[in-house]
């Protein structure tokens, strides 16, 4: 009989470096558990019309000094939504990040507008300011702009050089809710706003999104398109019961997450795992993922999926990021409106961290560490054995 060193690789037959794994998500939280027992009990679990919708569109709206909430069934509707908001259709362009959420490809796609793709930032992948005046045309109907794995996108630049051409910004904060955007909570700087209650987000009813807007022409639009004697995309009362009851504790866990992650980052750049970067500046980040550009050479050349897989094995929840968009698009899907280098490189080293485990505090950082100095010690082993079958 064999027996292995504990010491090596999970992957390699060791011992994880965090056996239990991330904590499930959504978490268990008794005050999610109280208000949908109280919704259960007092019906309003079942009907179209209750008091937690109208509760929330108060919630959020007061959240984010916003007049105008619609609530809707995903963050993917509510991109869709906001684009019909502003008039996009046929003929139109939208500019947007190439390395970006697909669902927001797909939404300017759906509505027969055309996707203009620029250059992203090399510190942390989202779109680049400098690259937007060339994109900009006579045919531009709106810029999408998303925060992503705790990258910030620089707002104030983007929305400064937008209002010199009049072009109208959707600020995606799908992965930031509750964040604090240069002085500014995520979500409000553009014409309009998006959030996401998807299953894994950091606010979560399963499903569902918002548009916040202080467009009074854009809510309006956005709810003749929707109401067809009944709302066509609706967030239900048991979601929003669900969801009203975690936006109150969110800011604690943001402040709790952002901590973990500087940690990380802080001891990670010396592994070879170099963390999105967010200049300084009245910010306060949001992490549904921790963005991490993977350097290959420091792993012995092992593939970022081999990396990944073997991080998994470990308990630790690593994925590979986004795939450039132009990279997984035929071209005549979309337009480039400059060289995509930034966008290609993110398509190709960003790993993406899940945020259960920025929760999980001092034990997550000396797990995530251990894992990883474990990989990088055994690259050449995990290679080959991945080569052999
Ligand atoms: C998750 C996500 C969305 C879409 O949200 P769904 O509710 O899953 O449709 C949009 N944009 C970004 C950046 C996201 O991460």
């Amino acid at each position: 009989m064999t027996v292995l060193d504990p010491s090596l690789p999970a992957i390699l037959g060791g011992r994880p470096a965090w056996p239990a794994g991330p904590p499930d998500w959504p978490r268990f939280e008794q005050n999610v558990v109280d208000t949908l027992i109280q919704a259960a009990h007092d019906g309003s679990w079942g009907k179209y019309h209750g008091p937690h919708v109208a509760r929330l569109t108060d919630l959020l709206a007061a959240a984010h000094d916003c007049p105008y909430v619609h609530l809707c069934c995903s963050g993917t509707a509510a991109v869709e939504l906001a684009l019909r908001g502003l008039h996009v259709g046929p003929g139109d362009e939208v500019v947007m990040g190439a390395y970006d959420f697909k669902g927001n490809f797909q939404d300017v796609l759906a509505l027969g507008a055309m996707p203009v793709l620029v250059d992203v930032c090399a510190a942390n992948a989202t779109l680049d300011p400098a690259r937007l005046p060339p994109a900009l045309g006579p045919r531009t109907k709106a810029i999408i702009v998303s925060h992503l794995h705790g990258g910030i996108a620089d707002m104030p630049e983007i929305v400064r050089i937008a209002n010199t051409q009049g072009v109208p910004v959707i600020e995606d904060a799908a992965q930031m809710p509750g964040a604090r955007v240069c002085g500014k909570i995520a979500g409000t700087w553009g014409d309009a706003g998006i959030l996401s209650f998807g299953g894994s987000k950091l606010v979560t009813a399963g499903r569902g999104g918002a548009v916040l807007t202080a467009r009074a022409d854009i809510a309006q639009r956005i709810k003749l398109h929707v109401q067809r004697g009944n709302d066509a995309y609706p967030l239900s009362e048991i979601q929003a019961a669900a969801i009203g009851a975690q936006w109150p504790p969110l800011n604690e866990f943001n402040q709790r997450r952002a901590a973990t992650a500087c940690e990380l980052a802080a001891a990670l750049k010396w592994l070879g795992l170099v963390a999105f970067q967010n200049r300084p500046g009245d910010s306060q980040p949001g992490y549904y993922k921790l963005g991490l550009y993977y350097e290959r050479e420091a792993f012995g050349g092992l593939p970022r999926e081999t990396f990944a897989a073997a991080m998994r094995t470990e308990g630790v929840a690593l994925d590979a990021g986004f795939r450039a968009l132009h990279a997984t698009h035929s071209s005549r899907r979309f337009r480039r409106a400059s060289g995509l280098e930034h966008a290609t490189r993110a398509g190709e080293t960003v790993l993406t961290l899940h945020h259960p485990v920025l929760l999980a505090g001092p034990q997550a950082v000396a797990a995530v560490v251990e894992a990883v100095a474990k990989i990088a010690r055994c690259a050449g082993a995990i290679q080959a054995q991945a080569t052999e079958c």
